[in-house]
């Protein structure tokens, strides 16, 4: 019987080692949920790093444990995490498809070190996976994975997902291993983006790189049909509007935010500490709608989290100096006895507090520079059981091009994201839940069963399409 494999650079469960004593927490995020219905059936399996250094004696004891869960690990040393995942990862790939190229370090040994672990990927499925087998590849880290498989069996069905954006081609030539790249993403047989202007911008990359023949959104590879298509991710839904309904934990947590924010109306902020999520920009923004209306002092605070990220690398150490100063200096100029204009917390929040914020924020403020899709945005509209509350967002995030009755700002002109906070905290009653039910019934409609759904059924067409076009 044929199956699915599913692989991205982290299994979805956090294995933790102390004391030699092994721990095992299954992740909650969306695409572990989503794809759980998959991974979970018949022979199917999920291949990834199990997010800690395992010693190789340990080895042997986390992959049984793990084949339980039906998840099979890649191990990765300190050098492997250091080189392919900080160095190339995250200091190449993040800022260029971000737009922030001038923070790439085009390191060799970087690109080495990449090419090795998406070779002990490659050597992980082919332990597994069979002819009629379906591969599904996610995201940046595994760039080269679909090629290098692509070569050892030629036939198999492999799907392709990035979940950052894929930038314009300007941007995409400055990368030393470009071609390498492209060649490594074109092994597969669909390749998906958040939006089409990302499969746009891969597909001008691949033939102006490649020197490749397009038509439509199709290109053509070692005479090999690629389809290349935009999938927009959703989140689990119903889990959010359902913590909000029935967790009491969750209430418990609402009817203490009632408690501490009488007659204080909330904006809310979350992101991972990042330099693509306009952080800084946002606190200006909220600096001079605090300088120039007064008449909001003691009636609105911003409650911002950040949660620690990559805190190893210098650019988001200063970042969160940078942070840390600008709220200093907000609440210094501004706060009173009583109130604290921003509420900064640089520490990461259980589910029943995100989900309990989610539904007390009249405002939601989501300004990323760039964002593949942004996921926060889309909580927080699950989370609005009541159909109320007003979404700001950034033009720049994938999720823009579905949420479009957000408040749609530009996150570098400060004094257009000041105005929206004026315009939300003046909209009313009816024209939110005007706008809010709209982006409900679309962040229902297309959740994240829907688009696996959706991205393996496209697959299997492609297949079909290859199949007919030989
Ligand atoms: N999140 C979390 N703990 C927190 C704050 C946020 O787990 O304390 C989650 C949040 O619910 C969302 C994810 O982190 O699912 C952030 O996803 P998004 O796509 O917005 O940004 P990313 O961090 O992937 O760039």
């Amino acid at each position: 019987m044929s199956k699915t494999i599913i692989v991205s650079n982290r299994l979805p469960v956090k294995v933790n080692i102390t004391d030699g004593e092994l721990s095992m927490q299954a992740s909650e995020g969306g695409l572990a949920t989503g794809l759980g219905s998959i991974y979970k059936e018949g022979n199917n399996v999920w291949i990834g790093w199990p997010g800690t250094e395992v010693a190789e004696e340990q080895q042997k004891h986390v992959t049984n444990q793990l084949k339980d869960l039906r998840l099979s690990p890649v191990f990765l040393t300190k050098e492997d995490i250091l080189l392919f995942y900080e160095g190339f990862s995250n200091e190449i790939l993040w800022p260029v498809f971000h737009y922030m190229s001038t923070y790439a370090r085009y390191e060799d040994e970087y690109w080495e070190s990449y090419r090795q672990v998406n070779e002990k990927f490659k050597t992980a499925i082919l332990q597994v996976a069979e002819a009629g087998d379906t591969i599904w590849i996610h995201d940046y880290q595994l760039l080269l994975l679909a090629g290098l498989i692509r070569r050892e069996l030629p036939n198999i069905t492999i799907g392709f997902f990035q979940h950052i954006p894929f930038p314009s081609y300007e941007l995409f030539r400055l990368i030393p291993w470009r071609s390498e790249l492209l060649e490594g993403m074109l092994g597969a047989d669909l390749v998906g983006f958040h939006t089409y202007d990302d499969a746009r911008h891969f597909l001008s990359a691949a033939t102006r790189i490649l020197q490749l023949q397009s038509s439509s959104n199709i290109v053509t590879y070692n005479q090999r049909s690629v389809v290349v298509e935009s999938f927009p991710m959703g989140i689990d839904d119903t889990k959010f509007n359902d913590l909000v309904l029935t967790n009491d934990e969750v209430r418990n947590n609402i009817s203490h935010l009632e408690e501490s924010f009488t007659n204080i109306r909330m904006i809310l902020s979350i992101d991972r500490l990042d330099y693509s999520k306009g952080i800084l920009q946002r606190l200006q923004a909220f600096d001079i709608f605090l300088q120039e209306h007064p008449e909001y002092k003691e009636k609105v605070s911003l409650y911002m989290i950040v949660v620690p990220s990559r805190d190893t690398v210098t650019q988001y150490k200063e970042l969160r100096d940078e942070i840390d100063k600008l709220v200093g200096n907000i609440n210094a100029r501004f706060r009173t006895n009583t109130w604290s204009p921003v509420n900064y917390f640089y520490r990461s929040f259980p589910l029943e507090m995100l989900s309990a914020l989610y539904s007390f924020a009249e405002i939601c403020l989501v300004t990323p520079m760039r964002d593949g899709m942004n996921l926060v945005c889309k909580e927080y509209v699950a989370s609005r059981t009541h159909n109320d509350g007003v979404l700001i967002l950034s033009e720049m995030a994938g999720a823009s091009k579905e949420l479009i009755d957000a408040i749609i700002v530009n996150p570098n002109n400060v004094r257009q994201m000041s105005a929206a906070l004026v315009e939300a905290l003046n909209m009313s009653e009816d024209e939110q839940v005007r706008r809010m039910t709209q982006m409900r019934m679309l962040v229902s409609k297309y959740n994240i069963t829907n688009w696996v759904k959706v991205f393996m059924e496209r697959l299997e067409e492609t297949k079909r399409l290859q199949l007919s076009l030989q």
